[in-house]
């Protein structure tokens, strides 16, 4: 596997500033599905290190968002913790252990980044073209706006809002869309 030489580069300057150079160098790649985290530390096994290192995955949004740079190196120090635990055969996960560890090297708590995901879907009223994003496909909803206006706020099978289309959140530039979804309703049992 490949590492990054952009992403070793804050490697080694972290495992010298805050890990005593302790780290053995593993690969860090970047991965453009991560979506729902900035990063992710995935063990190896530990008597094949040489075959089957850990990884450390950083999410390849990162380099189009701002503070960009300041953002990855604060993912990598965040998954190096993970490997630091890890290779000395501590339990990995956000233990107590890890949080010292992190408020010693001045990490973000948790990844600062990614923790909500952005919308994925437009879907549109047919009746008063409003948009509704939404993170996954919707089955059954009806446009709340105007189910109120025209049938006394019961769900109304006129108003129920139809796949618009997919926003691609990589090809806007790292613009993801983020704003509050407007309201809809889902149908009752037998729509
Ligand atoms: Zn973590
Ligand atoms: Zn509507």
């Amino acid at each position: 596997m490949d590492s990054d030489p952009v992403l070793d580069r804050y490697f080694f300057e972290l495992n010298a500033a805050h890990f005593d150079a302790f780290l053995e160098k593993t690969p860090l790649v970047w991965n453009d599905r991560l979506r729902t985290s900035a990063g992710r530390f995935i063990p190896g096994r530990r008597r094949f290190f040489k075959d089957d290192p850990p990884v450390i995955e950083i999410a390849s949004y990162l380099q189009k968002i701002e503070d960009s740079s300041k953002h990855i190196r604060d993912t990598i120090a965040h998954e190096m913790i993970h490997y630091w635990l890890w290779a000395r055969r501590r339990p990995y996960g956000h233990t107590p252990e890890f949080l010292a560890k992190m408020r010693e090297i001045g990490a973000s708590r948790y990844n600062t980044v990614g923790k909500r995901r952005p919308f994925k879907y437009i879907y549109k009223c047919p009746h008063c073209h409003r948009e509704f994003p939404s993170r996954k496909k919707l089955n059954k909803l009806a446009c709340l706006p105007c189910c109120k206006a025209h049938s006394r706020g019961r769900y109304d099978p006129r108003f129920r809002i139809i796949f618009d289309r997919e926003i691609n959140n990589a090809a806007s530039g790292g613009a993801s869309v983020f704003s509050a979804p407007v309201q809809a309703h889902s149908a009752p049992p037998g729509f």
